[in-house]
């Protein structure tokens, strides 16, 4: 099913996994029948003003203006100025960080890769800056076990991110995915209205869990336009 957050003209959806027959996958690439899958876009589309722009994701930093973008182009994020355009991002695990001001919107596919890249910083010089954002179910800082390669990432490019990951021993840590995100957005000046996002890997009832599956997962989607106001 949908969850459908709105503030203001913003409408920001989030899907789950809570459905009839066990389906709500929004993802082609991840094993599941693609007839199903079309299906439920079909579904969705049903309720939306227009055709959901999707990406082909690749844990990468780049934005695309969703007006001139292709369909399944590789971008990690898509920001537009115009009303009734849905924008997509596909997780499982992953975080993905809706954004907006009063004259645009954008979604991000922001993993640990795609922050250490850059994503986040990308995405909002593209929009032009953004004053809210909203963030993603996605794995949470009891549950994202790495290595210190990604410690190191992280610090290498935001040197106070060390305070994001606790040490498990051995040279594993915990990570804080959301607040290695919420440490970015703050620094661009960005208001996150929900800093604590539920865990993907601790409820996989409700969530897709790219780990909780052994890699197996379907795929949530996040979604984000802004309506006309007359
Ligand atoms: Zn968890």
């Amino acid at each position: 099913m949908w969850t459908a957050h709105k503030f203001g003209p913003v409408q920001v959806w989030q899907s789950d996994r809570l459905a009839e027959g066990g389906g709500h996958n929004v993802a082609l690439h991840v094993g599941d029948h693609p007839a199903r899958v079309h299906t439920y876009r079909q579904a969705l589309r049903r309720q939306l003003p227009q055709e959901p722009l999707w990406l082909h994701q690749v844990h990468g930093s780049r934005c695309v203006y969703a007006p001139n973008a292709l369909y399944h182009e590789a971008a990690d994020a898509a920001w537009s100025d115009h009303t009734c355009q849905p924008l997509a991002v596909m997780t499982a695990d992953c975080l993905a960080v809706a954004l907006w001001s009063e004259r645009s919107v954008a979604v991000a596919h922001a993993g640990w890769r795609g922050l250490v890249a850059g994503v986040l910083e990308q995405t909002l010089a593209a929009m032009g800056g953004a004053t809210q954002a909203w963030l993603s179910p996605c794995i949470g800082r009891e549950c994202f076990e790495v290595g210190q390669e990604v410690l190191d990432a992280a610090v290498a490019s935001d040197p106070g991110a060390e305070s994001a990951f606790r040490p498990l021993g051995g040279g594993q840590y915990w990570a804080d995915l959301p607040a290695l995100a919420v440490r970015r957005l703050q620094a661009m000046h960005v208001e996150v209205i929900n800093p604590r996002p539920p865990c993907t890997l601790c409820d996989p009832q409700r969530w897709y869990s790219h780990r909780g599956s052994g890699g197996r997962a379907g795929r949530l989607a996040t979604l984000i336009w802004r309506d006309l106001i007359f």
